[in-house]
């Protein structure tokens, strides 16, 4: 039996009542996302005031303690305080994370959000596709796999659920909307909401979990088309600033150019979040290698993703760059592989998950990269950046 206390902030209990949440169930919400419990595992006994106890999983408990005053200006927790992560099968410790893939996907559905359905494909037919390629991820060594296909464009957390407990991976799964493409990914409701209530859903996804299972999201999946960013994908991104500082969510961007992930880290300095809950996806697009050692410079993760036999040497310089420049420890590295297409036979071509092990990490060795720095990729780096944060 392990006790912490938290003192929640008051700016956290108004940010509650601006979004409609009642001071205590914000102070409910602020205590389970810091603390990583799963919805189903979390339940509160109102002890007066805004205090609560918790139990968790029905073996450890944990005192809350209620508003000191704004002083404070954060939570603090006392006790152990690992960072964890929350996979589609609950909360870890971070350190279980492993050898990751921070960006893959299993599942992608372009058809757009206006005709997207589920009924569009066979769960089971996925599964069977998909199965072979997490168990070759597995034998290669991969121990954690970051789905990141958002809502609107296929996600389906029950999929991933399945997978996860087929293999033994970690696998996590996303909240967020993809703004690029011009909207066509975006339901109609994005263009009538504001910046908060966007937040506020997404949140809500993590607090809760998705329908009908309770699955919770462990990142935040965003997406912009390329600079000047336009007035949506602002709001997006905004979205995900007020998402992160109630959640603790690390926010992945698909971003076309240097200048969108730019403007991007702008917004969210303006919102009041770290450039290092950021993760520049896709960074490799960008063909001026100095804006990728800036963004690392404020703090950004530079994540290379895109990984393929057919770009290994533009991806080992581009890695190679990034450690010469003393950047390494900014830097994530990925495959954006898969996936099953919906509306193809069969899902079509599906790249498997394994060459980042397999072809990647040799030639990288050979470029002159030590054992270290492959630690570094594709241990410690996706560690930090896929931790909660503290709220
Ligand atoms: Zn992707």
């Amino acid at each position: 039996m392990s006790q912490v206390s938290i003192e929640i902030p008051a700016s956290e209990v108004e940010r509650g009542a601006v979004s409609g949440k009642s001071n205590r169930e914000c102070a409910r919400t602020v205590a389970c996302s810091y603390l990583a419990t799963t919805a189903n595992g979390c339940e509160m006994g109102d002890t007066g005031g805004y205090s609560l106890i918790m139990r968790r999983r029905g073996f450890l408990k944990i005192v809350a303690v209620g508003v000191t005053g704004a002083a404070t200006g954060r939570l603090l927790a006392r006790g152990k305080d690992e960072p964890r992560v929350v996979t589609v099968r609950g909360a870890i410790p971070a350190s279980r994370l492993g050898q990751t893939l921070v960006h893959e996907h299993v599942l992608v559905d372009f058809v757009g959000a206006d005709q997207i359905n589920p009924s569009r494909y066979d769960p089971e037919e996925v599964f069977r596709v998909a199965l072979p390629h997490f168990e070759k991820l597995k034998a290669a060594g991969g121990q954690t796999f970051v789905d990141c296909t958002p809502a609107f464009l296929g996600r389906d957390a029950r999929l991933l659920r399945r997978l996860a407990e087929a293999t033994g991976l970690n696998v996590l799964t996303c909240t967020g909307f993809y703004g690029a493409g011009k909207g066509k990914y975006l339901p109609a409701f994005v263009a009538r909401e504001t910046a908060d209530e966007i937040a506020l859903g997404w949140a809500r996804e993590f607090e809760d979990g998705l329908p009908p299972d309770n699955i919770r999201p462990g990142i935040m999946k965003i997406g912009v088309d390329a600079a000047p960013l336009s007035a949506v994908d602002e709001k997006l991104v905004r979205a995900a600033a007020r998402c992160h500082r109630r959640t603790g969510l690390a926010i992945v961007s698909h971003t076309p150019d240097g200048a969108a992930a730019m403007a991007q880290l702008e917004v969210l300095k303006a919102e009041g979040v770290e450039a290092s809950d950021f993760i520049w996806a896709h960074a490799q697009k960008e063909k001026d290698a100095a804006l990728h050692e800036r963004a690392a410079k404020l703090g950004a993760w530079v994540e290379f993703d895109g990984i393929a036999l057919e770009t290994l040497a533009q991806h080992v310089d581009l890695v190679m760059h990034m450690k010469r420049a003393g950047q390494l420890h900014r830097v994530l590295i990925s495959q954006d592989a898969g996936w099953y297409h919906v509306g193809e036979p069969h899902g079509g071509d599906f790249r498997g998950y394994d060459f980042l092990f397999t072809g990647f990490l040799p030639a990288l060795r050979k470029a002159g990269a030590s054992k270290a720095d492959t630690r570094t990729l594709t241990v410690k780096n996706p560690r930090a950046a896929l931790a909660l944060r503290a709220v």
